[in-house]
């Protein structure tokens, strides 16, 4: 095969900073590159392949739905994503699903939800909506201006009205910022983008608390925690949080485009015919790659991502140069001493993946990865660390 580095920089847009690695091919949690070189990944594409590369399940059920149709629309009915919503209202304890096909799309619904919630019990009236600083809600405009870091809101004005942010962790800010115009309240349980950082069992109290006072709804974005991430198939149950919304992507398809919004009991009938839609959303082929992933998560599997997760953070803790690690399950932020780009670049020459946030070094491997690709991916980051 040709190299296709210099094409991809002539040809697609300069959005991303790639790792200079050209990826091919891959088997559960290992990929090789153009030149046969193979590496652990602990990235899973942004914790989309849940069950790593090529997994036989998943293909099997995408191929045997793209043998039937591929596509119709949303006009008609189709089985799959009609599956899929059972199955994520039975693991969430939801009522009804609505799908598109990105982390962004999902949270749209959630706040065009909360929006019309709000609207329906004031006479019209528009509801805030309460996000957290350090917050990742996505990259459309609306979902930018429900993100909480300047970082990426710098040139992009002008943003959409209603959000106002407060400090993670922070009750009494949170206290002064809801009223009775506030629509909602907008959460990811562990920050992901934002550096890997869990929130504090007494702040989403606190923000319970809150809702009950002022009857405002909780947004639970589990776009990146969901699915089994977390070492629960949704990380609200470490918290004993019920969400009125909850919007779930990446892991959910498997390594195809998907977004979800489940709505709780209070939400449920809040979008009307007419109100929501995405001609994508819901297609067939990836909701029957989905219904293969979320079959799979269950309490067995569950258990196994809490046991890596404890075995990783046991191994980086004994590195030197490692300060802290933070996150749950196998979504994990690690703070070095050393530079965390710096780092990524040289467990890739060694062969292995990892992603970064904000300052950590930042891993999310497939769930299936196996105890020895592990302890080899950990020997490496040790190395580099320590080195
Ligand atoms: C990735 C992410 C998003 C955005 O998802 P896209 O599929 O990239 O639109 C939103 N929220 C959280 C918490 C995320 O991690």
């Amino acid at each position: 095969m040709e190299h296709f580095i210099e094409n991809d920089k002539q040809y697609v847009a300069n959005t991303y900073g790639r790792f200079n690695v050209e990826l091919v091919s891959g088997d559960g949690a290992e990929i090789t590159d153009i030149d046969g070189k193979r590496y652990i990944d602990l990235g899973s594409g942004i914790a989309v392949n849940t069950f790593g590369v090529g997994d036989t399940e998943w293909k099997d059920a995408v191929i045997e739905q793209l043998n039937l149709i591929q596509h119709t629309s949303n006009l008609y009915y189709t089985k799959p994503c009609v599956e899929l919503a059972e199955l994520l209202c039975e693991k969430a304890k939801m009522k009804k699903v609505f799908f598109g096909n990105s982390g962004a799309e999902a949270n749209e619904c959630a706040i065009k939800t909360a929006r019309k919630y709000y609207s329906d019990r004031h006479e019209g009236k528009e509801g805030k909506i309460i996000t957290l600083q350090n917050s990742f809600h996505g990259r459309t405009i609306t979902t930018l201006s429900a993100t909480g870091q300047d970082v990426f809101h710098k040139d992009f004005g002008p943003f959409t009205e209603g959000f106002e942010f407060v400090p993670a962790n922070d009750c009494e800010a949170l206290k002064k910022a809801v009223g009775p115009d506030t629509a909602a309240v907008m959460i990811e349980l562990v920050q992901g983008e934002g550096g890997v950082n869990a929130l504090s069992q007494e702040f989403v109290n606190c923000i319970k608390l809150e809702s009950q006072k002022y009857g405002f709804l909780i947004i639970a974005d589990e776009v990146q925690t969901g699915n089994g991430r977390t070492g629960k198939y949704f990380a609200c149950e470490h918290f004993g949080l019920n969400p009125d919304i909850i919007t779930t992507a990446k892991g959910l398809g498997g390594g195809l485009p998907i977004g979800a919004c489940l709505f709780g009991e209070k939400t449920e009938f809040t979008l009307g015919s007419g109100d929501h839609g995405s001609t994508f959303g819901g297609n067939p082929v990836v909701s029957a790659g989905a219904v293969s992933i979320v079959k799979r998560i269950d309490e067995r599997l569950l258990k196994e991502v809490t046991e890596k997760s404890d075995y990783i953070k046991s191994e980086l803790l004994k590195v030197n140069g490692v300060k802290s690690v933070s996150g749950l399950g196998l979504m994990l932020g690690i703070e070095t001493e050393k530079p965390a780009r710096e780092l990524a670049n040289k467990a890739l020459e060694k062969g292995v993946l990892v992603l970064t946030a904000k300052q950590k070094l930042r891993l999310l491997p497939p769930l299936n990865i196996t105890m020895k690709q592990l302890d080899k991916a950990m020997k490496i980051l040790k190395e580099i660390i320590e080195e």
